[in-house]
């Protein structure tokens, strides 16, 4: 079989490293920005890394303007593109989690500019990916390819002071690979949906590295933190391989996008995406209680009750979850599960009660 030519973007800088907040300014000189970048920060982390990234800027003597992203949505990201036109920047600063990495991410895609990821937690892969996931107004998840972040700055002390939770969910995101892995050999195989092996081998190596750190990271040492944060870009990277999300995001992501549609008040992402792998592991006769001991010593919910999420909603969301997007085959088929399947497979992973 022919394929076309395949075009492959990657970061040309990652730091993963202690007080790289107040280098920022050489990062931006040494990429070639010394007039003017936009910063674009969340409410609460601008007094967290937001304003020192301004104040490092300003020692640098490089004009910074900033962008205070309060919700992902496509209107905000709109928002900042006029922001773009208006200012001209010559890059962005993306001070956050994902959803200011996020914004960033499409906005800068679409002004044909590149941008800067500095993230503030290690949550989930979206921090390195070329993938942004946005809701619009009716909380329908988007997930389009745009660019990845033309470097990466990690600084470790900042991530390490981010609370507890954020961590564990990055471990759920990271532990998904195995089923999102599955997922895409899988599709090969029942649609011919090619996906590239060194891509998949890359995610599945962050899953496995990550899981045999598991006591550093159980932890917190910074040993651990970084293991994680370098995992996590090298799920971005293999996003960027593949030119996909697909050696990523599986059924276990399906089952996560399904509570974000129905569920009162969804966890976070890389919760509910940790709970689904344990499920889809199962599907996929895998280990399943070695995944959900690893939640557990991270201290990443392994039940509805610790997702705070009713159980009635986590079964409706597994029997809802192929529809959410159609044309990503899983394990969960063209039909899914139904209510009887669904129930069985929670109660049988010790999801619900
Ligand atoms: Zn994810």
């Amino acid at each position: 079989m022919r394929r076309g030519p395949h075009e492959i973007r990657l970061p040309m800088k990652i730091v993963v490293g202690n007080g790289l907040l107040e280098k920022i300014g050489n990062y931006c000189r040494k990429l070639g920005f010394n007039e003017k970048v936009l910063v674009l920060t969340g409410p609460h982390v601008y007094y967290v890394a937001g304003k020192t990234v301004l104040d490092y800027l300003e020692d640098s003597r490089i004009n910074a303007d900033y962008f205070i992203v309060k919700e992902p949505t496509f209107d905000v990201v709109e928002e900042v593109q006029e922001v773009i036109r208006e200012v001209r920047p010559e890059t962005l600063v993306a001070v956050g989690g994902g959803k200011v990495i996020d914004v960033a991410k499409l906005a800068s895609f679409r002004e044909n500019l590149p941008f800067i990821s500095v993230p503030t937690a290690a949550s989930h892969d979206g921090i390195a990916s070329p993938s942004v996931s946005l809701k619009r107004r009716d909380r329908t998840p988007v997930s389009l390819m745009a660019q990845p972040p033309m470097a990466i700055i990690a600084d470790v002390d900042v991530i390490m002071r981010a609370p507890s939770r954020l961590l564990a969910s990055g471990c759920g995101d990271i532990v998904a690979k195995l089923t999102a892995v599955r997922d895409a050999r899988l599709a090969y195989m029942i649609k011919g949906e090619y996906c590239g092996d060194y891509a998949l081998s890359l995610a599945l190596l962050s899953a496995k590295h990550v899981m045999r750190s598991v006591d550093l990271i159980a932890r917190r040492s910074e040993a651990g933190v970084r293991t994680l944060i370098e995992a996590l870009i090298s799920c971005g990277v293999a996003m960027s391989i593949a030119g996909s999300s697909r050696p990523c995001s599986g059924s276990e992501h399906l089952f996560s996008h399904a509570l974000d549609l129905i569920a009162p008040k969804p966890a976070l992402h890389g919760e509910q995406v940790g709970v689904g792998t344990i499920m889809m592991a199962y599907l996929h006769r895998m280990n399943w209680r070695r995944v959900k001991e690893f939640l557990r010593r991270v201290g990443a919910p392994t039940t509805a009750k610790e997702l705070g999420i009713d159980e009635y909603y986590v079964v409706e969301a597994l029997t809802i979850a192929h529809k959410v997007k159609p044309r990503r085959y899983t394990i969960l088929g063209e039909t899914g599960l139904t209510w009887e399947a669904a129930e069985r497979l929670a109660k049988a992973t010790g999801v619900i009660e």
